[in-house]
């Protein structure tokens, strides 16, 4: 009897802090992981069933994988790549990420071309049998890389026969902006997700405050951050070149290339956040700036504007834009310093 009496006490007890974890329904936290796009994504949304919503976003952002991916019957790139020069059909998911690269590369003289992709090969970031390129096989490829000779006409496009384009510089950003759109469109109102160096942001946190983005320590992004920004609903991309790399007789070599020499970017910077609301554009020029440097990306940001960035130098400094001077926060002992 006392052993009956006890079991329904427990059970009682166990059900009440059931009830107490769900009944406050706003605050439920539930993730999801996916593995797409060679990175661990984790979306995260807090609310009443958020699950179907997650599971959706996560399709969403599988087909895309397969469709933005350089290779695979599937892919939308590779159909492009294989045409012989003639336009191919496309949908949005291949021309709103185009659009947006094409519109980058112009406003920043070519540093951002998806064109570029021969040479990225070529460094093996693709097969990962990393080798240096001899200058010869860099100087022959680069004679094909032209952002300005890819043509988009309203429902297709074409690259030149003897050139080929990759969206890795702004797949993850595009992806990421359909993923909160999915989940927006499925009522929820609370959700982080996190693409590899792609954060996109929905609503606020469950309570109402803003989220705390951290800018990753591009010396040791295992382990430390640089600082941290404090976001309301928005897209945080960086672009570092401690992201992807090998090292070669002491150098390290980096996945950014920089179009003008085929060679990974030296530009002073170690890393670029962006913060801007479409998370396409985040993506694409946080990789543009990075190949720019600190100089000419300030130069862009004046001289068009739409998003603020935070800029962190080899020499370990940080450049706020004025947008987020108080957003950012340094971290304690960072060994980072603001630039003069
Ligand atoms: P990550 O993919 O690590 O998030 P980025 O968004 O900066 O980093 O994109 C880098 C990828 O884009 C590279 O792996 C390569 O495939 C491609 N890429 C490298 N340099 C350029 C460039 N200058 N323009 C366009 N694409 C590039
Ligand atoms: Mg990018």
């Amino acid at each position: 009897m006392r052993k009956k009496l006890f079991r329904a006490a427990t059970l009682f007890i166990c059900h009440l802090l059931l009830l107490s974890l769900f009944s406050c329904g706003e605050d439920v936290k539930n993730t999801k992981t996916v593995f797409a796009m060679d990175t661990v994504m984790t979306l995260t949304a807090y609310g009443k069933d958020t699950s179907a919503a997650l599971d959706t976003a996560a399709k969403t952002i599988r087909e895309l994988d397969k469709k933005l991916s350089y290779s695979g019957k599937e892919s939308e790139v590779y159909k492009l790549n294989s045409s012989g020069g003639k336009p191919v059909k496309a949908d949005d998911d291949l021309l709103t990420p185009l659009k947006v690269s094409l519109d980058v590369s112009e406003k920043s003289g070519g540093a951002l071309d998806v064109t570029v992709f021969p040479v990225v090969k070529a460094w093996g970031f693709i097969s990962k049998e990393y080798t240096v390129p001899t200058d010869n096989k860099l100087a022959s490829l680069l004679k094909n890389v032209d952002w300005s000779s890819v043509k988009i006409s309203e429902d297709s496009v074409s690259v030149p026969e003897n050139a080929e384009i990759d969206l890795g510089a702004v797949a993850k950003g595009y992806a990421s902006e359909r993923a909160a759109e999915t989940l927006i469109s499925k009522g929820v109102k609370s959700a982080v997700i996190s693409l590899g160096g792609n954060v996109r942001t929905v609503g606020t946190k469950p309570d109402g405050s803003k989220w705390n983005v951290a800018v990753v320590d591009p010396t040791e992004p295992g382990t430390k951050t640089v600082g941290t920004l404090k976001l309301g609903e928005t897209s945080v991309v960086t672009s570092g070149g401690y992201q992807r790399y090998f090292e070669k007789n002491g150098k390290r070599y980096h996945h950014i290339i920089d179009p003008k020499t085929g060679r990974p970017a030296e530009s002073g910077l170690i890393s670029v956040t962006v913060v801007c609301d479409d998370g396409t554009y985040a993506d694409a020029l946080s990789t543009a700036l990075f190949v720019l440097g600190l100089d000419k990306a300030m130069e862009y940001y004046r001289e068009y504007g739409g998003f603020e960035a935070v800029f962190i130098t080899d020499d370990k400094k940080i450049t706020v834009t004025d947008g987020l001077v108080s957003a950012f926060t340094v971290s304690d002992d960072s060994g980072f310093e603001y630039a003069k």
